[in-house]
């Protein structure tokens, strides 16, 4: 592990601990074949804090292990509890890779400044639209260019902290391994990686949200994968037609841009809803697992975005200007609240931090 990355500090108890159940689960081995952490954490003798870094962001949290394990804190005093010891790496990993921008109070005051001040004044600059005469355009409330510059800043912004993060881990922990190859990222190991995430391989009949095996984590979780990929197609099919093809919105119920972001609206709402109550219900079934923000904020954000989202088109259709316009409003807000916050308080760095992890795996176990 490089010394810039080492996050923990010698005495730090969270890896001193996670190293040290690693290391009794070396010895055991009773959960080979559970998921892709078990073969990476037995293809070695000696259990390194880099190693922990690499297993916990793999770590797909499916708490199979957890039941399987007759040494967990109520049963055995080695209080084995890999579930819960990566969660924590894993959020101190996300921390790290954002350069702990959410670490201190004055961080977070500033943070919550770059998010308050932009919605005000977006509201104060644009309430008077609301009142906007005349037959229904989105543009209406905010002008094309202001809103395509605004939304541009905000997905490169989020671009560059997945990448930034991405950079940082494959630097500062992926390298670090010191088991001779490296995560070339292209080839069979790269279609492959991108092959299990699509199919969402690693997600099936899992012990979440309660001890017994399900499917709920794959179902919300491929619902608002997709249902964000709809969301983008839809986006994109807008500009294709208004840019492009000089066919100017609001477009029909029928055309494919709007058939797209219903449906992936609709998706990424019963997903969102989905993720939701299992994380609730995983609280109170699940208690060796910590809940917090960090847990569950990124699909509340994806649950109000979509929801204000079909709002907004329903409205055009049932009811007055003014409502449109103040929905969208309450819409654009909330886009922007999860964009901004998104890398500090959510897990959104999984995306990028997990496929890498995933991608290492493939290399290293595909002959
Ligand atoms: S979690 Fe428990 S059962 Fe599984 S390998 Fe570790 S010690 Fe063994």
């Amino acid at each position: 592990m490089s010394e810039e990355f080492d996050i923990f500090s010698d005495r730090d108890s969270t890896m001193e601990d996670a190293v040290r159940q690693f290391t009794i689960c070396n010895a055991c081995r009773y959960c080979e074949g559970y998921c892709p952490v078990w073969p990476e954490v037995h293809s070695g003798n000696i259990i390194t804090r880099n190693d922990v870094l690499y297993y916990s962001n793999l770590c797909y949290d499916h708490r199979d292990c957890y039941y399987a394990c007759p040494y967990v804190p109520d049963a055995h005093e080695f209080k084995i509890n890999i579930p819960e010891v990566t969660r924590k790496i894993r959020k101190k990993t996300y921390e790290e890779l954002t350069f702990n921008l959410n670490s201190s109070l004055e961080k977070k005051i500033a943070l919550s400044l770059i998010l308050v001040i932009p919605i005000m004044l977006g509201w104060i600059f644009t309430f008077n639209n609301i009142y906007s005469p005349g037959p229904i355009s989105f543009y209406k409330l905010v002008p094309k260019y202001p809103l395509i510059a605004v939304s541009s800043m905000l997905s490169l912004y989020l671009l560059s902290m997945l990448a930034v993060a991405g950079i940082r881990y494959r630097r500062l922990v992926i390298d670090g391994l010191d088991r001779g190859d490296r995560n070339t990222g292209v080839g069979i190991a790269g279609i492959t990686t991108l092959l299990n995430v699509l199919a969402h391989k690693w997600f099936r009949k899992i012990h979440y949200p309660g001890e017994k095996e399900s499917n709920v984590r794959f179902g919300f979780h491929l619902l608002i994968f997709y249902g964000f990929l709809m969301d983008i197609l839809s986006t994109t099919l807008g500009f294709i037609y208004e840019d492009i093809l000089a066919i100017p919105s609001p477009f029909p119920f029928y055309s494919p841009v709007v058939i797209a972001g219903v449906t992936g609206g609709l998706m990424l709402t019963v997903g969102g809803l989905l993720g939701l109550v299992a994380r609730f219900s995983s609280r109170n079934k699940q208690p060796f697992m910590t809940v917090e923000g960090f847990d569950f904020l990124l699909i509340l954000e994806f649950f109000v975005v979509a929801l204000t989202g079909l709002l907004t088109l329903l409205f055009r259709y049932t009811a007055g200007s003014e409502e449109v316009y103040l929905m969208l409003l309450i819409h654009y807000s909330a886009i922007y609240t999860m964009y901004i916050t998104a890398p500090f308080s959510t897990n959104v760095l999984h995306i990028i931090v997990r496929l890498m992890s995933l991608n290492r795996f493939n290399n290293h176990n595909i002959p």
